[in-house]
């Protein structure tokens, strides 16, 4: 018969050599993969004691930036949720009232928004969809924790803190925000259109 794969193996019902039987040859194989491996550099880090150095174009934990007032700068346009490929973000829109100019620069604002970090694959599409300026994916890591509903972020864990804001110019660039006004990539039509 023919077989269907060239990496097939022909089962051998060949008697065992009474070294064989000893499993000697395949202790000291083994011995001598581990000894090999024993005197090459280590590809492990301990973590978290020391880290990488991230690639410039790492992607992960986003921050939700402020204006230089200090004013959230997400209007819950929804635009990144329509555009994140894992349905990870979900948000709750609320009109501004008199007073809080200084708390949210836009008359809408996210009165709740949430990524679960469990869905979020960090593509970085939500950035880019974003019209404000107003969602990055830094250089953080996102926390180990042993409970799911600890991997769902809200504000209290996604806005920019007040008085050590993250530093995303190495993503808030001209260059980024010119990408963003070609209409022919998909989540950039929702973007010019919410410039109309
Ligand atoms: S990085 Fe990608 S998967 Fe994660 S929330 Fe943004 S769009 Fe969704
Ligand atoms: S696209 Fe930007 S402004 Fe719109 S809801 Fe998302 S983070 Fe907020």
């Amino acid at each position: 018969m023919q077989t269907l794969t060239t990496r097939s193996k022909v089962a051998s019902n060949k008697k065992m050599t009474l070294v064989e039987k000893l499993y000697l040859p395949a202790i000291i194989g083994g011995m001598r993969i581990t000894l090999n491996h024993f005197f090459k550099k280590k590809v492990t880090i301990s973590y978290p004691e020391k880290t990488r150095e991230f690639a410039p174009v790492f992607r992960g934990q986003h921050v939700l930036k402020r204006d230089e007032n200090g004013a959230e700068r997400c209007t819950a346009c929804g635009l990144c949720a329509v555009a994140c490929p894992a349905e990870a973000i979900t948000m709750t829109a609320a009109e501004r009232k008199p007073g809080e100019e200084a708390l949210y620069r836009e008359e809408k604002y996210a009165s709740v928004y949430e990524i679960n970090m469990l869905r979020c694959i960090f593509c970085g599409l939500c950035e880019e969809a974003c019209p404000k300026e107003a969602i990055f994916l830094t250089d953080r890591m996102v926390d180990t924790d042993y409970v799911r509903k600890n991997f769902i972020y809200g504000k209290d864990k996604l806005v920019d803190p007040i008085d050590k804001p993250i530093d995303v110019s190495k993503r808030e660039t001209t260059e980024t925000k010119e990408f963003k006004t070609h209409p022919e990539f998909a989540h950039n039509k929702l973007y010019t259109k919410s410039l109309k």
